[in-house]
């Protein structure tokens, strides 16, 4: 098994190093892997000067996954805008046709009170997020600025096709019937075309999954019920811009941003695997940052695209017990617990194993 390593910014490194000494101690037991780690992101524009270079694409098609850090920071803020880290981001994605985003929301138990909301609106919160990655206004075109009447115009582009929609839904239905069988699509097709049609494409398939069953929503009223009753929803599916809000939103329900894994996936669940949350440059280099989003991907990508449900499940388990044994990084840290440091989680985490 291939993974292809990106470490990327920030705390990116630091807490990719966790995860992989947590694969490490899983070795053996029907899982092998090789390593090959490349560059994304700002260390890649100061390696090289472009933010996904051609060595690491070529590491990442040869790969069956990718598990990926962080990337970004204030360094890189202020260059033209096809130089910026983020810029890798996206282009791994398109490159790899990366088409559906997971990402889970969980409340652990244990952590009910990081929560800025009261604990018996998100305790036992189990929620899952399916955005759409590689269409809509962010890749849409025509974009740009250009000059109307003497002053800058700036436009973007919302679009979809049937076919793009058609993939992401069958992704979002699968997951809801793995799970409790609920889906809501969120759109806007008060006002946009594009999503009445999004709407109109997720009728159709519903067909053929009678056992799951469809609800819509506009945006605007997502993002509000996401905050007053969180617990209605099973599975949410929606379009690339609208996911990044709504899933942003949704990852705090649970207090922390540095507990959320997400995956990435194409057709054949090949996948880039990444926590929700940044390059963090404000704790970066400092040992603080908490592993445990990179060390839950991995156990996503063991699940995912290894098909390694077991070991998944051991991760898993292990980063339960030790919340439960009270191991906190900074980030979810409360009186009575125990505070601990980046590569200190990653050895609780391996004891627990
Ligand atoms: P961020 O997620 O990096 O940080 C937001 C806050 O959460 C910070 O206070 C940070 O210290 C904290 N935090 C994040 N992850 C943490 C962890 N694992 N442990 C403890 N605390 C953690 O978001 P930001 O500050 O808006 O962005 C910083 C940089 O990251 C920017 O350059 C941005 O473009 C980039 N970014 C990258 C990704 C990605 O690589 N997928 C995603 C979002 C933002």
């Amino acid at each position: 098994m291939k993974i292809c390593v990106l470490p990327g910014d920030g705390i990116g490194p630091e807490i990719m190093e966790q995860a992989l000494r947590v694969l490490e101690a899983l070795r053996g037991d029907g899982f092998n892997f090789e390593v090959e780690t490349a560059l994304i992101g700002g260390s890649a524009v100061d390696a090289t000067g472009t933010p996904y270079p051609e060595a690491t694409s070529k590491a990442a098609k040869a790969a069956d996954a990718i598990l990926l850090g962080a990337v970004g920071g204030p360094k890189w803020d202020t260059l033209p805008r096809e130089q910026r880290p983020e810029r890798g981001l996206l282009a791994i994605r398109k490159e790899l046709n990366l088409f559906a985003n997971l990402r889970p929301a969980i409340l652990y138990p244990e952590l009910a009170n990081a929560s800025t909301l009261k604990p018996e609106v998100v305790a036992g919160l189990d929620i899952l997020i399916v955005r759409e990655l590689t269409g809509d206004i962010y890749f849409g075109q025509p974009r740009g600025v250009r000059e109307e009447n003497g002053e800058r115009v700036g436009f973007n582009t919302m679009v979809y096709s049937e076919s793009e929609i058609r993939r992401i839904g069958k992704v979002a239905f699968e997951a809801a019937r793995k799970r409790g069988k609920k889906l809501c699509s969120v759109d806007k097709m008060n006002v946009l075309e594009a999503t009445q049609l999004w709407r109109d494409v997720m009728i159709e398939i519903s067909a053929d999954y009678p056992d799951v069953e469809l609800s819509h929503m506009l945006v605007d009223n997502a993002a509000m019920q996401l905050v007053r009753a969180p617990k209605q929803f099973d599975v949410m599916v929606t379009g690339n811009m609208f996911g990044d809000i709504l899933s942003d939103e949704a990852s705090m329900l649970t207090g922390s941003i540095g507990m959320l894994p997400s995956a990435s996936l194409d057709a054949n669940n090949k996948g880039l695997y990444e926590p929700s949350h940044g390059s963090a440059p404000d704790i970066a280099g400092k040992g603080l940052a908490n592993p445990l989003a990179t060390i839950l991907s991995a156990a996503m990508m063991l699940r995912y695209t290894f098909n390694l449900e077991a070991q998944a499940l051991r991760i898993e388990n292990a980063v339960k017990k030790v919340l439960a044994a009270g191991y906190r990084t900074g980030d979810i840290y409360e009186a009575g617990t125990r505070r601990v440091g980046t590569k200190e989680m990653g050895d609780a985490v391996i004891a627990a194993l």
